[in-house]
């Protein structure tokens, strides 16, 4: 089982798939599943897709571009609109403004058809780990609470997301951390101090902190 394949939580991500090719979808399941992914869920429809991931609130979404009920980038915008999952579209071409079209409807990566395991499951654990990243970070500045303005709590995500970049680049260079472990460093010292991810991040940066 590949770590990405665990939520934070200690239970298997949840995954939603949409391919409209039987075979494909087929592969894609059973790629994930022998990685120890949850596959909760499949259509070959895109309309479907927004359902399931209504009723199943999976971690990850997998979605074709072309599809029957609603094309892919238009279901990665209903879905990455109301909740909270990594989506990675499927094409089977890299096509320029297709590629600014979903990362506008919210798509974390999209991944080009043909795929191998061996480049699929590294490019999913990265995206998961990037969104995980985001939304420990998005869940801290929630629950800072004190009613601040969406604008505040906007630009308080940007800084935080700003100077935790930052931090992990020290941890990498300078104490040869793997990028997941940077971050995992950054947000386990901010729980155990009852701090921010932000102040941590800061004194990781001025070289106050550093890891024992
Ligand atoms: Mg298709």
């Amino acid at each position: 089982m590949t770590a990405a394949a665990m939520s934070p939580a200690g239970v298997p991500t949840r995954v939603v798939i949409a391919e409209d090719e039987a075979i494909i979808r087929l592969d894609l399941k059973e790629i994930l599943q022998s990685a120890g992914y949850d596959v909760a869920g499949e259509t070959a429809r895109g309309d479907e897709a927004v359902a399931l991931v209504e009723q199943l609130e999976p971690d990850l979404v997998i979605l074709d571009v072309k599809m029957p009920g609603m094309d892919g980038v238009r279901a990665a915008r209903e879905i990455s609109s109301r909740h909270r999952a990594a989506v990675v579209v499927l094409t089977a071409f890299s096509q320029r403004d297709l590629i600014e079209e979903a990362r506008d409807a919210g798509v974390a990566a999209y991944l080009v058809k043909p795929f191998r395991r061996e480049e699929l499951l590294p490019a999913i654990a990265g995206v998961l780990a990037q969104c995980r990243q985001e939304w420990a970070i998005d869940e801290e500045v929630q629950s800072l609470g004190g009613g601040p303005a969406d604008g505040d709590a906007a630009e308080d995500k940007i800084a935080t997301r700003r100077v935790v970049e930052e931090a992990k680049a020290v941890l990498m260079e300078q104490y040869g951390m793997g990028e997941p472990d940077a971050f995992a460093f950054v947000q386990r010292t901010a729980m155990q101090t009852r701090s921010r991810m932000r102040d941590v991040a800061r004194r990781v940066v001025e070289g106050e902190l550093r890891p024992s």
